[in-house]
């Protein structure tokens, strides 16, 4: 095993990463951070193929952040499509919202002003600053954490090394192009560094202690899902899917609609409601159809911490 040394890993990442830049909608066009912002929020939870059949969609019928405070829940959660966790489509909205109120239209540059948006955790709000701005911050999601405590300190995540796995992921950031750095180290820990890991393939396998003492011979204890056949995920995402094709149901349509028992339903539908994701209207129920007019506090002006949004990945025709 060679000795650890960030630049070439670094290099060899770049390589690696080069044919698959272009991969996803999200990544093909000039950097637009409204789009970042979406494509980020959609992730969270949802397979990269998954959002890939959704972006595009969802970008074309609200291109800025003003489309899409000005749209109604319900329309907004119509072209969330199958993305399931709809908290997330609500939590969008709402930050959209906030980003007309208060920043003029303008998805906000520093890091602890995206973190007040809904639905942006330290993760999401990292992702976009490194992604959307260049700031050298690592966007420390599951895959990040893996491929760094395995290839800097040999070790796996579950270990209880958060502060070294930090310090290790700030060493090997690539700081001239930290949002290409972040995407390539998340790909690398879905197709490659997997729960399994995929050394022949890996660029880091020089370099990587987990690989030089022999871990990666040992079978890995993969998570073990919760199987989403018959879950409350399913039965709230089937009600969703099924208001979504008609302007309202009652509990018995509801039911009829989704295969799923009348308790069933009233259940996942008092926490749809409490989501802000369902609402009620006498016996039925309907995606939510009020839309409000969101005013900017301000001006919409360029400031120091924001940057113009424009639909860079509108797709064509
Ligand atoms: S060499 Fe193996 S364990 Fe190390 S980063 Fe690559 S895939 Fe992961």
């Amino acid at each position: 095993m060679t000795a650890l040394e960030p630049s070439r890993l670094r290099l060899a990442l770049r390589a690696w990463y080069r044919p698959r830049r272009d991969r996803y909608p999200w990544r093909r066009d000039a950097v637009d951070p409204y789009a970042v912002l979406v494509s980020e929020v959609m992730l969270q939870q949802t397979q990269a193929a998954r959002v890939a059949s959704a972006f595009d969609g969802f970008l074309y019928r609200f291109p800025d952040a003003s489309s899409l405070a000005a749209a109604s829940r319900g329309e907004v959660l119509r072209e969330w499509a199958d993305l399931g966790y709809h908290r997330r489509a609500v939590a969008l909205h709402e930050a959209a919202r906030i980003i007309v109120r208060t920043h003029g239209g303008t998805v906000p540059r520093d890091p602890a002003a995206l973190r007040r948006l809904p639905g942006v955790g330290p993760y999401t709000a990292s992702a976009v600053a490194a992604i959307a701005f260049g700031r050298p911050l690592v966007a420390m999601d599951v895959n990040v954490r893996r491929v760094t405590s395995r290839v800097v300190l040999g070790d796996e995540p579950e270990d209880g090394h958060d502060p070294q796995i930090g310090a290790a992921a700030r060493l090997l950031l690539d700081r001239r192009d930290p949002g290409a750095w972040n995407q390539a180290m998340m790909d690398l820990g879905r197709e490659v560094c997997r729960p399994t890991p995929r050394c022949e393939v890996c660029p880091f396998r020089r370099w990587c202690r987990y690989r030089g003492a022999g871990r990666n011979r040992r079978s890995t204890a993969a998570q073990k899902q919760q199987p989403f056949e018959g879950s409350n995920r399913q039965v709230r995402g089937r009600i969703v899917a099924a208001l979504r094709e008609r302007p309202s149901a009652g509990l018995s349509g509801l039911a009829a609609a989704t295969g799923f028992a009348v308790g069933r339903i009233e259940s996942a539908v008092d926490g749809l409601i409490r989501d802000g994701i369902v609402e009620r209207r006498g016996r039925s129920f309907r995606l939510p159809a009020e839309r409000s007019v969101v005013r900017s506090e301000r001006e919409p002006e360029r400031s120091s911490d924001s940057i113009s949004l424009s639909a860079a990945t509108r797709p064509k025709g």
